[in-house]
């Protein structure tokens, strides 16, 4: 898939809308939308999937979370069902998981606010009383976990014999969870004349097969797959911090403070991402502006010239705004998040490292986009090396080499004799206690005395990632002066089929609807079979049932004496679990 690159035109059209989502057939309560939420351009997955879906096609894409996937079907989903009438619901999509069924469901609200369409996220662990009420009261989209979607129909409370869209996302994890018969179900419910989009991450034989059930002359797309050229990708190091969403902003505080960097692109999605990164990178003490297309072309270039003489250190932008731009050379390029493809990617980081110069481009991602990481490695033929977000102690150990930096500049400087006769005055104090307590007021005039918290470590979702995770210090990566949180904390893949060597799945029998969380099976495991909490690997919790990673050679007794005692206050079954 080719990526355009519109290089001048970073503005709105005359009308005011994104000529890049004009042309792909949208309407305008959308395009006012997409407007709104600072999307400057179509990610390349929008671009493939927007005009079949809206010509009323099948679809069988191949997207990971991260390429904008979510709007490349709600968008045409939107459109065609909002002059559908008062069928409900209008709208079916099914998803792997709870977390997906809300952030879905939230992004499909978020899409169809002109257009008032009516969304309700259904799932299981969660009461189905407001469900039944809200299912009765009628809603235009249902984005449903298989099995609740599957109680909800045979209950007679999701009737889909009119539904005219039916999204199935991300489904290689829904078969991967074994809703494979769910799903067959499900569809049989609804009318041979809908709609179908599927997306899987991967297209494995029993995608397709689903897919030859399901969909009619799908229309197929799929993300590059050409490799970006030898030696365009540009030699720099490369690394990047997992982190979840809501912990984002926090992590990315924490990255420009550790690197320091003089001149460094801080590169956001969309518009509103800019704005509110520039407030909080500002509040911090950080000289930063922000650059986006929804700036005059006057505003523009005062931001450009302050980034050129350095009076601005860091320079929030949108893909779009930085594209139209003749950027000098900057020592970092960071992601806030992971851009939705490999070509982008790499237009990003070629900002550092060149001529020569030594570059460094960091990136900041969802456990969700690991899969995109990976894509992108591949695609770009470079490593991204995954580390564990510098800790507070990292942080101040900086700060203070920065401090020590700055006093042996100043000592080497010396032209100090105005101010010695100070020192003579406050000489009933110790020297050394005069010097820390310069020191201090030296720290705190540069706000680095902020109180400062830990940011939780993201678990990695494949055994790659866990295994590319390394010790920040032997990495040569920005953390100084103290262990990788990693090291303290053992990480837990969450992904099913991300199994490490030597781990076997523990099935067991009691979900989210049984109140289960991870800290009931880690409590069970440790007390019961006597093991350290440290050995159980990835823990994930399904409406009815979990797994459990833990170490082969344990398996069989975790599972006889997990299967003599009470998880919750009851029996449940235990078993190795197969795939
Ligand atoms: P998804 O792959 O659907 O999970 O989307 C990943 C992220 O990209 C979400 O935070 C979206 O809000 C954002 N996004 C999707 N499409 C665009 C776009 N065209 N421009 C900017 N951001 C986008």
């Amino acid at each position: 898939m080719k990526q355009h690159h519109p290089s001048v035109n970073v503005g709105p059209t005359a009308k005011g809308f994104s000529p890049g989502f004009v042309s792909l057939g949208l309407e305008a309560p959308l395009l006012a939308t997409l407007e709104a939420l600072g999307y400057e351009e179509p990610t390349p997955i929008q671009r493939e999937a927007i005009p079949p879906l809206l010509a009323g096609r099948d679809l069988l894409g191949q997207a990971a979370t991260g390429t904008g996937k979510t709007a490349a079907f709600a968008l045409p989903m939107l459109q065609r069902i909002g002059h559908d009438g008062k069928v409900r619901p209008s709208a079916l999509v099914l998803v792997p998981t709870r977390e997906l069924a809300i952030q879905v469901g939230e992004a499909v609200q978020r899409y169809g606010k002109e257009l008032r369409i009516s969304v309700l996220p259904v799932y299981g662990g969660q009461a189905i009383g407001p469900q039944l009420y809200a299912l009765k009261r009628g809603v235009d989209v249902v984005v449903a976990t298989p099995g609740r979607a599957l109680d909800h129909i045979r209950r007679g409370t999701l009737k889909l014999q009119e539904v005219r869209f039916v999204v199935l996302d991300e489904a290689d994890e829904m078969l991967d969870m074994g809703f494979a018969d769910d799903l067959d179900a499900i569809l049989e419910q609804t009318p041979k004349t809908k709609q179908t989009a599927l997306f899987s991450a991967t297209m494995p034989p029993r995608i397709r097969s689903i897919a030859h059930r399901h969909l009619r002359n799908p229309a197929e797309i799929t993300i590059a797959k050409e490799p970006v050229k030898a030696g365009t990708a540009p030699r720099v190091q490369q690394t990047a911090y997992v982190v979840v969403r809501s912990h984002r902003a926090a992590a990315l505080a924490r990255v420009v403070d550790v690197a320091g960097a003089k001149s460094a692109l801080v590169f956001c999605r969309t518009r509103l991402e800019v704005d509110e990164v520039t407030a909080m990178l500002i509040g911090r003490g950080h000289r930063a502006e922000a650059i986006h297309g929804g700036m005059s072309q006057g505003q523009r270039e005062r931001v450009m010239q302050a980034f050129k003489t350095g009076q601005t250190e860091l320079l929030v932008a949108t893909d779009v705004a930085a594209r139209g731009l003749d950027i000098p050379q900057v020592s970092h390029v960071i992601n806030y998040d992971l851009p939705s493809s490999a070509e982008v990617y790499v237009h990003r980081i070629g900002r550092t490292g060149r001529a020569g110069r030594e570059g460094v481009a960091i990136t900041i991602l969802d456990p969700r986009e690991q899969r995109l990481l990976r894509t992108i490695e591949q695609h770009t033929k470079a490593r991204v090396v995954v580390l564990p977000l510098p800790r507070v102690a990292d942080l101040r150990a900086k700060q203070l080499d920065r401090v020590q930096a700055m006093m042996d500049e100043v000592l080497l400087d010396g032209q100090l004799d105005a101010f010695k006769p100070l020192v003579e005055r406050l000489s009933a104090h110790p020297p050394a206690d005069i010097a820390a307590a310069a020191i201090k007021l030296l720290v705190r005039a540069q706000g680095w005395d902020r109180p400062e918290q830990e940011i939780p470590v993201a678990p990695p979702r494949s055994p790659d990632m866990a295994r590319s995770i390394q010790h920040a210090g032997r990495a040569g990566g920005p953390s100084r002066g103290g262990s990788a949180g990693i090291d303290r904390q053992p990480a837990r893949r969450l992904q099913r089929g991300g199994r490490e060597a030597g781990m076997a799945r523990v099935y067991v029998g009691a979900g989210h609807e049984a109140g289960i969380r991870p800290g009931d099976l880690v409590g069970a495991i440790a007390n019961e079979a006597k093991v350290h909490s440290n050995v159980i690997g990835s823990i994930e919790i399904e409406e009815r049932f979990s797994i459990v990673d833990v170490p082969a050679s344990m398996a069989s007794d975790i599972i006889e004496v997990l299967g003599r005692a009470r998880i919750k206050g009851r029996r449940v079954p235990v078993r190795l679990f197969r795939e």
